[in-house]
């Protein structure tokens, strides 16, 4: 990224969430980027959802972000409990609880009937499972609804020699996940070099 363009498009850059922003990037934590936070802002503002599904809050900065460019109620599930237990405190802390529900549990295993239809569904948690994400969690996402994807570019990484053997196995796994949701029927899909690479699928109506 030029540093011209970086100095432009300050509008993500609320108080709260600078400071998430800042406490993410001092504790590893790896939240969404600027540019792909601007992105989804936008596809708020155009779809106005309702409800939203999150796979992946790691400490909120994600989660508050949606909730406060976006009308929605969102669920977000984390399995690390520290981590869900920071996000919750940083919900509370945004006066957000009440557009805010936090499931502590892995996606995989939980009961997905709890869950109602849903507008959106962002999936952004373990890269390498995103094809069970998709498979299991499709289903609640209504006609016209999207699901958002993130990190499909991996750091840019696909252009790169790479020496560590499970980062190789996870390019594959991620690489596998690109080509199924292009690929897969009832979605119309694009994947975007924005942020970290981040796919946007929209649910098709009826049969087509
Ligand atoms: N959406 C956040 C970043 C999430 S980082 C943001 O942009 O602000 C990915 C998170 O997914 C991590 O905290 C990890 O613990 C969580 N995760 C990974 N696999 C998961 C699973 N199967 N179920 C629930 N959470 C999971
Ligand atoms: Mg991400």
């Amino acid at each position: 990224m030029t540093k011209y363009f970086s100095s432009l498009n300050q509008d993500i850059n609320l108080p709260v969430l600078k400071e998430l922003r800042k406490k993410a990037v001092e504790d590893d934590v790896p939240i969404i980027q600027e540019d792909g936070l601007r992105f989804i802002r936008q596809l708020l503002t155009i779809k106005k959802p309702k409800r939203i599904l999150e796979i992946g809050t790691a400490i909120g900065y994600s989660t508050i972000a949606m909730a406060l460019f976006s009308d929605a109620f969102i669920t977000t599930v984390e399995r690390d409990e520290m981590r869900a237990n920071e996000a919750k405190m940083n919900i509370e802390e945004a006066g957000l609880s009440d557009r805010i529900q936090l499931i502590k549990g892995d996606a995989l295993e939980i009961d997905i009937t709890q869950f109602k239809a849903v507008d959106i569904l962002f999936i952004d948690a373990a890269k390498a499972q995103n094809i069970k994400f998709f498979e299991q969690y499709q289903s609640l996402v209504k006609e016209g609804g999207l699901i958002i994807t993130d990190n499909l570019l991996f750091h840019g990484l696909f252009d790169e020699e790479v020496d560590s053997r499970n980062v190789r196995q996870l390019l594959r796994k991620i690489n596998d996940f690109n080509e199924y949701i292009l690929d897969r029927k009832g979605y119309d899909t694009v994947i975007y070099e924005i942020g970290d690479g981040m796919s946007v699928s929209i649910k098709k109506g009826g049969n087509r």
